[in-house]
């Protein structure tokens, strides 16, 4: 068992006396490409990190959910009747909102005694909360007998639910990316997920033999998606959907584009569609890059969807804006921002034998500009989908 499998064990054992029935897990995810696309019907291009978070599970015959975790102090609990939006209180939605999904899609659940320990930084845009859902959803599967995991449909249904816990009872107004990314990845690949369908395919994505690494640079900036910008942003684009005719913008031909920017009303607006639809083409054109083991061309992609990001969709931050200038400058094949944004993590496409030099780069660089917090670098492979430890 890894480090963090054993503290929920542990957590467990000490809150609750006696041991857990199983321990289940799930991943963090980074994405490669595909950024404020899944909540435009689009494509996303994530893969599952080796950082997991689990969850030590024992059924109750009652109606309580009671949780506690190794990274909050305390221990919290709820009866599953009162489970409401916004309610539990913190952390304990996200657990709580996938016993309230799957008891909505008819599923007969039971109490628990929950532990969670977990590996996957929080709140660094790596989906620590898909992760924490991924990994209830996936005990609640064995526990109740549901047998979602067992396949890709049954998959598909938990992810949906866990995105349902995170919209509807933690009030994230995200989109279906990081719980299918966390529940649905295969190791060594990247997940291609069309958002319109929910269909996938999996991309071999293994840099190693090309000396190459994935390094992700944790900023150290708070990102908080609930502070309403995540929320503007998925409203502009509804509105510039809507001011085109079209159900969503994943609709808009990128042939098209010039000609629909000029039907909309505000700049804002013109620049939010042109992420998108700009976005979801560079996923496609990545896909095909990966295909053809063509690095450079990927590099150039991330790099262009940082600036899209940056310039179009508003949503970078300071901190990012160093990683990746610092890591374009220090010979990087591409860089971008990952995850919603305004803070979190950054990934910087490199020669392995650069890193050392890149990390250092980077690292002088946030002193340079005198930012408050201090990167963090971990190097990401394509791990495995989350279920039973
Ligand atoms: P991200 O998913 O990028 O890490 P979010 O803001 O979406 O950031 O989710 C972070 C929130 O998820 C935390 O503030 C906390 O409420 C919850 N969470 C995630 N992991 C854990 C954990 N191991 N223990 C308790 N709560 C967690
Ligand atoms: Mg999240």
């Amino acid at each position: 068992m890894t480090d963090a499998a054993t503290a929920a064990v542990e957590l467990f054992e000490q809150v609750y006396g006696g041991p857990p029935a199983g321990v289940w897990q799930s991943p963090g995810r980074v994405n490669l490409i595909g950024e404020h696309t899944d909540y435009n019907d689009g494509l996303v291009l994530p893969i599952a990190l080796p950082q997991r978070t689990f969850a030590a599970v024992r059924p109750r015959t009652d109606r309580r959910l009671r949780l506690a975790s190794s990274g909050q102090t305390g221990q919290t609990e709820v009866e599953l009747d009162q489970i409401a939006p916004g309610h539990p209180a913190d952390w304990a939605r996200y657990p709580a909102g996938v016993l309230w999904a799957l008891a909505r899609a008819g599923h007969i659940t039971p109490g628990l005694d929950v532990a969670i320990a977990s590996d996957v930084p929080i709140g660094a845009g790596l989906s620590s909360s898909a992760a924490l859902e991924g990994a209830v959803g996936a005990a609640l599967s064995d526990l109740a007998g549901l047998g979602l995991l067992a396949d890709d449909e049954g998959r598909r249904q938990l992810a949906e639910l866990c995105q349902q816990a995170e919209n509807e009872i933690a009030l994230a107004p995200t989109g279906g990316m990081d719980q299918a990314a966390s529940l649905r990845s295969r190791a060594g690949h990247a997940l291609y997920l069309d958002c319109a369908d929910g269909s996938v395919s999996h991309v071999p994505f293994d840099l190693t033999a090309a000396g190459m690494v994935l390094l992700v640079v944790d900023t150290g900036a708070t990102h908080a998606l609930g502070d309403g910008q995540y929320g503007s942003r998925r409203a502009d684009c509804e509105q510039a959907a809507s001011q085109l005719g079209l159900h969503s913008l994943r609709a808009l031909d990128p042939a098209e584009l010039e000609h629909a920017l000029g039907d909309l009303s505000h700049q804002r607006l013109r620049q939010r569609t042109r992420h998108v639809v700009t976005e979801i083409e560079r996923v496609r054109q990545a896909v095909a890059a990966l295909e053809r083991s063509d690095l450079v061309g990927l590099g150039r992609l991330f790099t262009a969807s940082h600036l899209s990001l940056r310039d179009d969709y508003e949503v970078s931050a300071p901190e990012l804006d160093t990683v990746v200038d610092t890591a374009l400058a220090g010979g990087a094949l591409g860089a971008r921002m990952t995850g919603g944004g305004f803070g979190g993590s950054a990934i910087v496409l490199t020669p392995t034998e650069a890193v050392a030099e890149l990390r250092q780069a980077i690292d002088q660089a946030f002193l340079q500009a005198g930012h408050a917090s201090r990167p963090t670098f971990f190097e990401a492979v394509a791990a495995g989908p989350g279920g039973p430890a």
